[in-house]
């Protein structure tokens, strides 16, 4: 992050009264350990702070601190307007066309960031917004204290899988040592924010699993709205199985469709191997990383299931090396 970056942000910050604290809609553990965590150090410094996720804190990150106070409507007015882990200002949901204020500081790690606001803290490189917001923390003299360092390393410990993700080096683990060093209990985060699952979820992942399909290297499924009642599942994501789906024997490219109504599928592409799918969500109008991206595609689970399948097995075939000594 460069210094003049830095300096605009602390400017923005230091004049505002009542800060907006925003994450993207089905938030993950990033989404949410870096608004809460960025909230704790905001308030420590004597400003008002709402924030808000759209979808509200699902039930399994309710042992973040302050999970509690997080909103699922946007306040009135005020004077900042700050976004974590968004790639563009739409990934809010509705609440994009209803923002008390432009949106003024951006903080993110997606390589597909179109720069919406007045100051843009991207770091493609970095493991996860959470980084991000650590290293910013350190930048502006802001405390971490031991509630900021535990939602930052729920953010770490999720993006990375528990350290698995190609974008773990020494710098992860420099600002795992360092919000370890401010409070957060590493075993106990891991725990909590990868190992613990619902009864609902699990049944909800059965539906998905039963259905599984793989043509070469290409793996999905689908989860219904039928599915997500019948499993009692509350979310309107997919419970991270298509982490699972990844994991198959022999896979280059992992697809997940949610189905969120009638007229909108919700996608999930992971890469293995270093193929990049950020550029293939990006064409559904979607984004992300290289090695994961996601997309909320028009239409229905069926039709949407098709056109993304065709394209992806297209984009494979174009990406795929040829074997050494194939014809
Ligand atoms: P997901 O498939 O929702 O787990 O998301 C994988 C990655 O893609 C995450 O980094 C998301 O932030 C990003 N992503 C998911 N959905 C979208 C979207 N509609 N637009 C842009 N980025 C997305
Ligand atoms: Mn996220
Ligand atoms: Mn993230």
């Amino acid at each position: 992050m460069d210094k003049g970056t830095i300096e605009r942000a602390r400017r923005v910050l230091h004049e505002a009264g009542h800060i907006l604290l925003l994450t993207h809609e089905r938030p993950d553990g990033d989404a949410l350990g870096s608004l809460l965590g960025m909230a704790w150090m905001l308030q420590a410094t004597g400003r008002r702070v709402s924030a808000v996720s759209r979808d509200g804190v699902p039930a399994s990150f309710r042992f973040l601190p302050g999970s509690e106070s997080v909103l699922d409507a946007l306040p009135a007015a005020a004077d900042v307007c700050l976004l974590l882990d968004c790639s563009d200002a739409n990934r809010v949901g509705e609440f994009a066309t209803a923002l008390p204020c432009p949106a003024s500081v951006n903080i993110d790690h997606h390589v597909t960031n179109t720069h919406f606001a007045e100051v843009n803290l991207v770091d493609a490189e970095a493991s996860a917004t959470a980084e991000v917001v650590c290293e910013l923390a350190e930048a502006l003299g802001l405390a971490l204290s031991p509630q900021a360092a535990t939602c930052l390393l729920t953010g770490l410990v999720s993006d990375t899988l528990g350290f698995r993700t190609s974008n773990v080096g020494l710098r992860t683990m420099a600002n795992t040592r360092q919000l370890m060093e401010a409070g957060a209990n590493l075993p106990a985060i891991v725990e909590a924010s990868l190992y613990r699952r619902s009864f609902a979820a699990t049944r909800y992942w059965a539906a998905g699993l039963a259905r599984l399909q793989r043509e070469d290297t290409l793996v999905w499924t689908a989860l219904s709205l039928a599915d997500r009642a019948a499993a009692g599942y509350p979310g309107r994501d997919d419970a991270d199985l298509i982490n699972i789906l990844s994991t198959i024997e022999g896979t280059a490219v992992a697809v997940m469709f949610v189905e969120q109504d009638l007229e909108r599928t919700k996608v999930s592409w992971r890469a293995r191997n270093g193929a990049d799918v950020s550029a293939l969500a990006a064409r559904f109008g979607g984004g992300g990383h290289p090695a994961a991206a996601g997309a909320t595609v028009q239409g229905t689970l069926d039709d949407v299931q098709a056109r993304v399948i065709a394209a992806t097995r297209e984009w494979l075939r174009a990406h795929t090396p040829a074997l050494p000594g194939g014809g």
